[in-house]
């Protein structure tokens, strides 16, 4: 008993810590996005946000959604407005794909535009809904029918 309550304990104190990180990351990225949007001028100021929310990230492990992680420039690190900062352009040739180039440093970002096609993260769920239920702790179980109400009729 004492031991599965330690294990809860360190969980719920990572779970926190996270929540924090995620939490200012969330900001950043919202203060980049503002501070951009009210006057372009202000683009070493967005960047630096931005910078700083990456590099929060990499230290505690706090993965990016890559709807947001998509519009960071991965070489000087602004925000990827289309018009603004950014083209967005669809490419025909090889397989059909989305080409966006950052107007300050000109780095492309290329994204399949194929049908089927599924991200790492997506994939990696995907496999998750599939493990038998009684992997999952009680707490973990609740949120995931409540995230997915028919999960419970494909099983
Ligand atoms: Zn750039």
């Amino acid at each position: 008993m004492g031991n599965k309550r330690k294990i809860k304990e360190r969980r719920e104190e990572k779970s926190l810590a996270n929540r924090e990180a995620y939490t200012r990351m969330n900001f950043l990225y919202q203060a980049s996005q503002t501070v951009l949007m009210e006057n372009p001028v202000n683009l070493e100021l967005s960047r630096f946000y931005a910078f700083t929310m990456k590099s929060i990230g990499q230290k505690l492990l706090c993965k990016m959604d890559p709807s947001i992680k998509r519009t960071i420039c991965k070489y000087c690190h602004s925000i990827l407005v289309p018009g603004l900062t950014s083209t967005i352009r669809v490419k025909a040739k090889r397989e059909r794909h989305l080409v966006v180039t950052c107007l300050d440093c000109g780095t492309l970002k290329r994204f399949n535009t194929c049908k089927n096609y599924q991200l790492w993260s997506e994939q990696q769920q995907a496999e998750m809904k599939q493990q038998p239920e009684g992997q999952y702790s009680g707490q973990e179980q609740k949120t995931q029918q409540n995230k997915n109400p028919g999960l419970k009729h494909r099983s």
